[in-house]
């Protein structure tokens, strides 16, 4: 039974070539989670506020904002009335 002896270093080879493609897989969603976790740690007042309108005229929603659940328009969240509350500073 020859077979066996060739089978044996290719399923290695193999295995290796997994274990690379996994560790690159891993490196990816690291850094795009970092990218996504960012916006999260703006709660200081006034410059954020400005760089969003410039660079974001018009988008449906982000990580860093909410739709109120009166008028339902989607506000930064430096225009939240209430902590814990969908609900913005016109409505309030
Ligand atoms: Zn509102």
């Amino acid at each position: 039974m020859g077979n066996a002896d060739y089978d044996a270093p290719r399923s290695q080879a193999a295995e290796e070539d997994s274990l690379e493609e996994l560790r690159a897989r891993r490196d990816a969603p690291n850094t795009a989670a970092v990218d996504v976790e960012e916006p999260e740690s703006f709660d200081l007042p006034g410059a954020e506020q400005l760089d969003e309108e410039l660079t974001v005229p018009v988008i449906p929603m982000r990580a860093d904002e909410f739709r109120c659940s009166r008028c339902f328009l989607v506000h930064h969240h430096s225009q939240r009335a209430v902590a814990g509350e969908d609900v913005c500073r016109d409505c309030a």
